[in-house]
């Protein structure tokens, strides 16, 4: 195997000069798409540009992760790292309140409130273990093509720009995240939607109280009139608070008080749920910002590659789906890949079939979080009417497909409307039956909704887990 050999402050280091995947990227979509390619026997190589730990926010998780964590064979590990179970969810929306309980596991919570730095280098040293080659402090520089193929990836030591080297791959996995090597500096195929022109502004504190009721662990959810705080407690001490205001007011504020930092504690004070929390609590961060805009790429496989993760779409955290996505996505990238390199399936095949089924993911949860929003009863307020999918999302995303799948995929009900008004009764409070779309996020509604049978099957194919990951024809 080729090598580029790098003097590194006297320190000799190697990356392999080819791989048969390249994965950019070492966020749970990286190293899980990574890791399961590896535990099937294929040479990948993972280049990260941070040391790990580092920083990420995207803390709270939902149930519905623990299926790939299970197949990726690191879920043992995650329940063991002493993270905060997370037993659901508790809303504080508009003049309601309600709460989201998971089903817990025989052994144990199927959630957790994970410190992101702990939980990623968790499942990056699970990839390594697993055989994957990972480089830390390596960025991603260039790609080059043969046509619209990427071939070849040229990269440089994150801290040291002139150490430098090249490597070839006959598959690209893009899991770079918001950054999105493909999509922003190559295709430039990125929307961003009309809903959810958000930002985000959060900053964490100790001595917080826990929550009075609601489940044990749970997020804390509380709407303003011009936005929603999020509260998680987390198991090193401190609680994650985090603001998401619409971009303009955002703005407007920040010029009448002066900083961010007022922003937020002005906010602070008008959310008596949240504030409550934190009557005797002492911020430890500054308040760090993140225009949180929702965004998907035209494309999310091309020849040769596929974006995974946020690099291919990026969704509000109303309903802290990220996490869930990115390693959704892995999945099915890696039972993609791994059927084309094996010969199961042509590249065309894998690619529709990926890039459908992870649209198809991604629309639903849209179109549950825009539907959440509108549920807000307090329609004056420009934030909530700005969250309504506009006629541009609906036209652009084919939403109205992925609404009829959303409803019908939460009850197996033929009236697609019936089951709307049941929805938005449950969330406007006014029932307490089922279905509960927000309970419903949990690992056997997600393993329903996914292409894992041939009943299932999507551009008739389908994931099958056993005996390997892979993509099988549903037969007929
Ligand atoms: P990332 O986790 O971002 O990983 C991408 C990695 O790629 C990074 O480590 C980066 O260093 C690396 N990289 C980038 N460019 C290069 C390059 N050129 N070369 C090499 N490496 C590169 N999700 C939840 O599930 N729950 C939540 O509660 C939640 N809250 C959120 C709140 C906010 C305000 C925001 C903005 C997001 C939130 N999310 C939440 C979303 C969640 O953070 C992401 O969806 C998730 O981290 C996506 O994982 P990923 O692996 O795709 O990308």
């Amino acid at each position: 195997m080729a090598g580029a050999r790098c003097q590194t402050t006297g320190v000799e280091s190697v990356i392999r000069g080819s791989a048969q995947i390249l994965v950019v990227g070492g966020g749970p979509a990286g190293s899980t798409a990574a890791g399961l390619l590896a535990k099937e026997g294929f040479q990948v190589t993972l280049l990260e540009r941070e040391h790990f730990p580092r920083y990420h926010i995207g803390e709270s998780l939902l149930p519905s992760c623990r299926p790939v964590l299970e197949t990726l064979g690191v879920w043992p590990k995650v329940a063991a790292a002493g993270f905060q179970p997370k037993g659901g969810a508790y809303y504080f929306w508009g003049p309601e309140e309600w709460e989201v309980r998971f089903k817990p596991g025989q052994d144990g919570s199927n959630a957790w409130q994970v410190v992101r730095s702990e939980f990623d280098q968790l499942l990056l040293e699970h990839a390594r273990e697993l055989g994957v080659e990972v480089a830390e402090g390596v960025t991603v520089r260039r790609l080059e093509f043969a046509g619209d193929r990427p071939v070849a990836a040229t990269w440089t030591r994150t801290r040291e720009p002139e150490v430098t080297g090249r490597i070839e791959f006959d598959y690209l996995v893009d899991a770079s995240g918001r950054g999105g090597v493909m999509a922003t500096r190559y295709l430039k195929n990125r929307r961003f939607h009309n809903v959810f022109r958000n930002v985000a502004a959060w900053s964490y504190w100790t001595g917080a109280s826990q929550l009075d009721r609601g489940p044990a662990g749970a997020i804390t959810v509380a709407s303003l009139p011009h936005g929603w705080f999020w509260g998680i407690p987390l198991n090193d001490g401190t609680t994650s608070i985090g603001l998401v205001t619409g971009r303009d007011s955002f703005n407007q504020r920040r010029r009448e008080l002066g900083s961010i930092q007022a922003v937020y504690h002005d906010s602070l004070r008008e959310c008596k749920a949240v504030s409550d929390l934190l009557a005797d609590a002492k911020q430890v961060t500054g308040v760090s910002v993140e225009q949180d805009y929702s965004y998907a790429s035209d494309r999310f496989a091309g020849p040769g590659y596929l974006l995974a993760g946020d690099a291919a779409c990026f969704l509000d955290p109303l309903l802290s789906t990220g996490v869930h996505l990115a390693t959704y996505s892995a999945l099915l990238g890696a039972a993609a890949i791994g059927s084309v390199l094996r010969g199961e399936v042509t590249e065309d095949e894998a690619w529709e079939f990926y890039a459908v089924t992870y649209r198809r993911a991604y629309e639903r949860l849209l179109v549950l979080v825009s539907t959440f929003y509108e549920s807000y009863r307090g329609k004056e307020y420009h934030f909530y009417r700005a969250q309504e999918l506009s006629e541009r999302d609906w036209e652009g995303l084919d939403l109205q497909a992925a609404f009829d799948r959303f409803v019908t995929g939460l009850a197996d009900l033929d009236d697609a409307q019936q089951v709307y008004q049941r929805v938005k009764q449950h969330i406007l409070g006014a029932s307490s039956g089922d279905p509960n779309p927000l309970a419903n996020l949990n690992r056997d509604h997600e393993r329903r909704q996914a292409p894992l049978r041939p009943e299932k099957a999507i551009e008739g194919l389908y994931v099958s887990l056993e005996p390997r990951l892979a993509l099988r024809r549903a037969a007929g």
